[in-house]
């Protein structure tokens, strides 16, 4: 399995010129939790294409109807115009998803990733409120453009776009507050500080739990101090859930469990459930502003995205089974965490999560590496996470078989203790 990087890959690396992920495999197949490279051998995927393959990799019930579609000469491009498809969906979400939560958003389409969503919000809120500055957090990732860089708390990142980003004001996360009652006086006097005016903050944006920065889980009562805030200091809140929403942490959207309603929700990630490009904005009905064409895109109506999509909430969300399982597994998760982080705690090594996203920090990011290099060695797929690439992150799709689950938290805990 640890064969020496094969020249296709080379190939593929010097002619693409990017950033490739380190398992020095060519991939070729996949089904359900389970990654095949070129030469047949299997891999446990416990990294789930970065939260984006929920219901694991060509789940059968999705890929039919994702053929059936295609059998039928269904619309495969539809800019953003009406299509079946994508009523289907939208009755969908509104029946299984909006309705038995009692939320009234708005949907939007705004393009094909999670960064097109979360700019979509940014201009929503500046729209809204005539003002320009965002809230964000440290640590927190939000996608590659320009506007979600700004409010993105990682200056390697925003390095990356050469010349300083404005419109971010950055605050400490909760996990900086040390398990105080968070209170946020000091934002509350900062706030008073900058004035009313065009200084005030159009919004805050959140996760509720932070993926790339490292498993950082915000405490639901911080996050219900934090929605108190915005509703007194005229401050839209934004949760931005493409990585943590659609039934990652066990509720459909990771905000429900800290009883929040947000301003602005942005999906992305497994929305498609399929792996398709695909996203959502969703809005409270009042900030429904824009004009036709005032915010569009060729690629919104990505219709076998709708169709996968539709799929999925038909299968996984017309009752309460996915969320009591993934609750259930979070908990084994969590006791085999706190088992593993005891026996070895000459390695400082911290866990935390909920749902089926976990996260171990390491004292060191050098042993984070090692970690997930002998995982891969042992046929698991993880990956690093946080500000140095300390913490290593479990994702594995929400489908997982308990025999799967145990077999990759045996190979953690193997590649724990060899390294
Ligand atoms: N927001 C969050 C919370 C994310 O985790 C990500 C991607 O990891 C993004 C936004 C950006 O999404 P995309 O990479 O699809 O643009």
């Amino acid at each position: 399995m640890t064969e020496p990087v094969l020249s296709v890959f080379e190939t593929l690396e010097s002619e693409v010129r990017s950033y490739c992920r380190a398992w020095p495999v060519v991939f070729e197949h996949a089904t359900g939790s389970r990654l095949y490279d070129e030469h047949g051998s299997g891999y446990l995927d416990f990294f789930a294409g970065a939260g984006s393959l929920n219901y694991g990799h060509n789940n059968p019930v999705l890929k039919r109807a994702l053929l059936d579609y295609l059998e039928r000469d269904g619309i495969t491009h539809g800019l953003d115009m009406a299509t079946t498809a994508k009523r289907s969906f939208l009755e969908t979400f509104r029946s299984h998803v909006l309705e038995p939560r009692a939320l009234n958003y708005k949907v939007m389409f705004p393009g094909p990733t999670g960064t097109n969503a979360v700019e979509a919000a940014l201009k929503l809120a500046r729209k809204a409120k005539g003002r320009e500055s965002v809230v964000s957090f440290t640590n927190a990732f939000h996608g590659m453009s320009l506007g979600s860089l700004a409010v993105t708390g990682n200056a390697f990142k925003r390095a990356g776009a050469g010349v300083p980003l404005v419109h971010g004001t950055p605050m400490p996360f909760d996990n900086y507050l040390g398990g105080r009652v968070p209170d946020f006086l000091w934002f509350e006097r900062l706030l008073e500080d900058q004035g009313s005016g065009l200084n005030h903050p159009a919004a805050v944006i959140v996760e509720t739990i932070q993926g790339e920065g490292g498993i950082n889980v915000a405490r639901a009562e911080w996050l219900r101090a934090l929605a108190d805030l915005c509703r007194r200091r005229d401050m839209l809140l934004i949760v931005d859930d493409i990585q943590m929403g659609c039934g990652r942490t066990g509720e459909f959207f990771s905000f429900e469990e800290a009883g929040i309603t947000p301003d602005i929700v942005t999906l992305s990630k497994s929305i498609s459930g399929y792996g398709l490009p695909m996203s959502l904005c969703l809005f409270k009905p009042e900030l429904d502003l824009w004009e036709p064409g005032e915010h569009n895109g060729t690629f919104r109506g990505n219709n076998p995205a709708f169709v996968t999509a539709t799929a999925a909430l038909e299968t996984y969300w017309a009752d309460g089974v996915l969320r009591e399982r993934t609750l259930a597994q979070g908990g084994h998760v969590e006791g085999a965490l706190r088992e593993l982080c005891a026996e070895h705690a000459r390695l400082g090594a911290t866990y935390r999560g909920r749902g089926l996203v976990w996260g171990i920090e390491f004292a060191h990011k050098e042993r984070a590496a090692a970690v997930s290099r002998r995982a891969f060695e042992h046929g698991l797929l993880i990956e690093t996470s946080g500000p140095e690439g300390e913490v290593v992150k479990l994702l594995p799709p929400l489908t997982v078989t308990a025999d799967e689950l145990d077999e990759g938290l045996d190979i953690l805990a193997r590649s724990v203790r060899e390294t």
